[in-house]
């Protein structure tokens, strides 16, 4: 069996040599833009140019290193017609969970007022807000999002959730659809976007639907930077009815430096860090799945080209 690895940034050695840890007797190929593709069973893929993809049409499935498929569909009518897989969770979860929980953690605790004080010297234990008043509203119930609501209900936040299709979760009080985005936002503290981005998710995090969350508000965005439109958050920070806001994504990465984010202290940047791929879980199960496919059995994290996700 041969699979082709190719990734935009170039850096495919690491990954040959998991892959030839994991299964020796296969054959991996790099392909370098101008090359011409010997045949191969599978891609793994990370930002292919539409070149490569040109060359894809014969190949039984395309995997993707990364769990978001927005890039690669917007490449439309240069995707062969293969199946495309994405990364399911592959060890991203458990990252997401630690993520978000930091974030609502330091709102809850009151964390940057201690450190504030304690620059000062100033010892004054604040009151604690009743958890009754602190519900976590989590949009998206997939892969990675449900690590998160594990996490925040072991913490013992009230959990709301929102999803395309109907969900049932113990514990959490469940939302779905636009119908149900409005109910969900209003009695919402603290809103977690784990959402793909899809022509329907883009810019849904506008100052409309931002502003029917509960006053003092903050936001987690951990999933694409599209779905928020960036000038409506900061119109709501700075009229205080969003308090804070720790964003991994955003519209344009790096983000540029003359942003008005960077300087504005209620909003936390990190450079699209909050799950990472790990490559040898994500080599595994890709593994896993090609087995599978082998062998005629069905496989999950099939991306759905007209939902987009
Ligand atoms: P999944 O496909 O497993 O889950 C997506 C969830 O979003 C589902 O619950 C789905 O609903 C819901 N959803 C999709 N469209 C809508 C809609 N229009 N309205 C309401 N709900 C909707 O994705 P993952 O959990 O694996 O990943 C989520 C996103 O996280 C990825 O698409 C990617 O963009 C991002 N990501 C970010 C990373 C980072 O480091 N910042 C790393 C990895 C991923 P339903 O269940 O009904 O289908």
């Amino acid at each position: 069996m041969r699979i082709l690895l190719y990734r935009g940034d170039g850096v495919i050695e690491p990954w040959a040599r998991e892959f030839a840890a994991a299964m020796p007797q296969v054959d991996t190929v790099a392909w370098r833009e101008g090359d011409s593709l010997p045949r191969c069973d599978y891609a793994v893929l990370w930002s292919p140019t539409p070149a490569l993809l040109d060359q894809l049409a014969h190949v039984r499935a395309i995997f993707l290193m990364g769990a978001g498929v927005d890039a690669l569909l917007k490449l439309g009518d240069a995707l062969p017609p293969v199946p495309i897989v994405r990364l399911g969770d592959a060890g991203m979860g458990v990252q997401m969970a630690e993520y978000v929980a930091h974030a609502v953690l330091r709102y809850y605790r009151h964390f940057d007022d201690y450190e504030q004080q304690a620059r000062h010297g100033v010892w004054d234990p604040l009151p604690l807000t009743p958890k009754q008043d602190f519900s976590v509203g989590i949009m998206g119930l997939g892969r990675l999002g449900l690590p998160v609501v594990e996490a925040m209900r072991l913490f013992g936040f009230p959990v709301r959730g929102w999803s395309r299709t109907p969900k049932d979760i113990p514990g959490v009080e469940c939302f779905h659809g636009m119908e149900g985005l409005d109910p969900f936002l209003r009695a919402t503290r603290v809103l977690v976007c784990m959402l793909p981005l899809t022509p329907e998710t883009s810019n849904l995090l506008d100052r409309h639907n931002l502003g029917k969350l509960q006053p003092g508000a903050y936001l987690i965005n951990v999933s694409r930077g599209a779905i928020l439109a960036e000038p409506d958050l900061m119109t709501l920070i700075r009229s205080g009815h969003i308090a804070g806001a720790t964003l991994d994504v955003f519209r344009h990465e790096p983000l540029p430096a003359p942003h008005p984010f960077w300087n504005e202290p209620r909003i936390s940047i990190t450079p699209h860090i909050s799950a990472l791929t790990v490559r040898h879980d994500a080599v595994l199960q890709i593994l896993d799945k090609i087995r599978k496919l082998e062998s005629g059995q069905p496989i999950d994290d099939v991306v759905d080209r007209d939902l987009g996700y």
